[in-house]
């Protein structure tokens, strides 16, 4: 059975087209009020994705996701591998918020804050408005000839979408790399003297180039995984971008508006099929279809249809955050059962999160027997275990005139490679040692002993580790 035209959205997405090719969105540029407050939104945040990685606390950039280095700085707070167990927690926070916001709220995220979204709609998108022009003018310099004029504003877009995605590869570098190495390669040694380096940036710089001149919403509707949730995650009580079909379709539909008509007398919807709606969405769909897994909840055809409304002289909310409930059967927004479920698993975790991160030691020391040796007898019925230690220090501070001694048993303890060592600032120290201890002192065969790390002979950190010694010596 054929699809009737108005159904084709369930079983297609609307930016391919029937041949199976792209079909190109020539959105409209939008204007209004949540516009408005987006781009403000949209200012901050870029503000602050183009300088956290500059920014500095006591010393520590304030973001930094160096994956190559296993180092990560969270909020000028450093977090080093030892401290997965605390990104393994904050990354099921990020889960469950993001699930319990999506539940209530739908992609808000997607429509405010998503950097996706931002790049596009406010850079990339409004650099081709500046240059380009309107829909209607895209589309005409779209089908006409390579002429003069076309050449000249796709070189023009062309070369800014470039110098602007080679922007964000270095921004992105200097989350990854560090903004210091970052100034370094650049000013002090020179770009050509990081060769690997200057070809990651490169490829970057291509990739978002291919993402925001070329992919576009594409990644919101086949590639972002926090798309395809929404199917599982959205219910009739999310809040989302929505169509008022009661009020707009009202007893006989949709009707193009006439002048004069007294319209509630012949039953038709506010709806004037002006399809305003339809051509300012980025993602070239027709909301009044209901909520659909391409819609990013940008809120543009909010500020069409008002606009609309406004010209017609009916109310606006016509289009309108609303649930499918509040539309259907004109409830109000509850904290439902699922919802306070939700909540009460994040504040809890979140207080773990809390607590460990702030209980967490400043150095962190791991002392290990070295694999496959036994403990060796030595005169005066001393028993040896040969260990390496590793200390790591998480400040930004160096860690002086550092010596460890046996806290739980009588003995002593010698490192091989260094004496009163130092570790430097997030920095890592690392050797080999023996701990002696006389056999009469031992309750087994595999006792646990205790250590202390001292610095400048205040002790700053404890650890255990196992000691063999002979079977049966009692
Ligand atoms: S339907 Fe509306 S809110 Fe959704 S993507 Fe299109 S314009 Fe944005
Ligand atoms: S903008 Fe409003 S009135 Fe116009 S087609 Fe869309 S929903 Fe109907």
């Amino acid at each position: 059975m054929e699809t009737p035209e108005n159904e084709t959205f369930r079983d297609s997405i609307g930016t391919i087209n029937a041949e199976g090719k792209r079909a190109w969105v020539y959105p409209k540029k939008p204007n209004g009020r949540l516009y408005t407050y987006r781009k403000w939104v949209s200012y901050g945040l870029l503000l602050f994705l183009f300088t956290a990685p500059f920014i500095k606390i006591n010393g520590n950039q304030f973001l930094l996701f160096n994956v190559l280095e296993r180092r990560f700085n969270i909020f000028g707070a450093p977090f080093w591998p030892q401290d997965f167990h605390l990104f393994v927690i904050s990354m099921i926070i990020g889960v469950i918020f993001v699930t319990l916001f999506t539940v209530a709220f739908g992609r808000l995220f997607c429509g405010w804050v998503c950097p996706q979204t931002i790049f596009m709609e406010m850079v990339f998108r409004r650099i081709e408005y500046w240059i380009e022009g309107d829909r209607g003018k895209q589309i005409r310099l779209d089908k006409q000839p390579w002429n003069v004029e076309k050449i000249k504003k796709r070189v023009a877009k062309w070369t800014l979408f470039f110098i602007i995605s080679f922007m964000i590869a270095n921004v992105f570098l200097a989350y990854l790399i560090g903004s210091d190495r970052l100034i370094q390669y650049i000013f002090t040694e020179g770009p050509l003297t990081h060769m690997n380096t200057l070809i990651s940036l490169l490829i970057f710089t291509v990739v978002f180039y291919f993402v925001f001149a070329w992919f576009r919403e594409q990644v919101c509707i086949i590639a972002c995984p926090y798309g395809r949730l929404q199917g599982v995650l959205l219910d009739a009580k999310s809040i989302v971008v929505a169509y008022d079909y009661k009020r707009g379709e009202k007893e006989t539909g949709r009707a193009k508006f006439k002048k004069n008509e007294d319209r509630p007398e012949t039953g038709k919807g506010d709806c004037i099929d002006c399809f305003q709606c339809v051509h300012v969405c980025p993602t070239g769909i027709d909301i009044r279809n209901g909520t659909q897994l391409e819609c990013v909840n940008c809120t543009a055809c909010i500020d069409a249809c008002d606009h609309m409304m406004e010209k017609v002289n009916l109310p606006k909310g016509l289009i309108r955050y609303a649930s499918e409930d509040n539309i259907g059967k004109k409830e109000k927004f509850r904290f439902t059962p699922r919802l306070q479920g939700y909540t009460a698993v994040l504040f809890i975790l979140t207080g773990i999160f809390l607590g460990m991160s702030f209980l967490r030691n400043d150095v962190e020391a791991t002392i290990l027997r070295l694999p496959g040796q036994l403990y060796e007898r030595k005169n005066n019925n001393i028993i040896s275990n040969v260990y390496t230690y590793k200390l790591v220090n998480k400040t930004t501070t160096p860690i002086e005139d550092i010596h460890f001694e046996l806290l739980s048993h009588q003995g002593t303890i010698a490192p091989v490679t260094h004496q009163n060592f130092t570790v430097p600032k997030q920095g890592l120290a690392e050797g080999t040692l023996f701990i002696e201890v006389n056999a009469t002192t031992l309750s087994g065969d595999k006792d646990r002993v205790k250590i202390g790390v001292y610095s400048n002979n205040k002790l700053i950190e404890t650890t255990t580790t196992a000691f063999l010694g002979p079977r049966n010596y009692r």
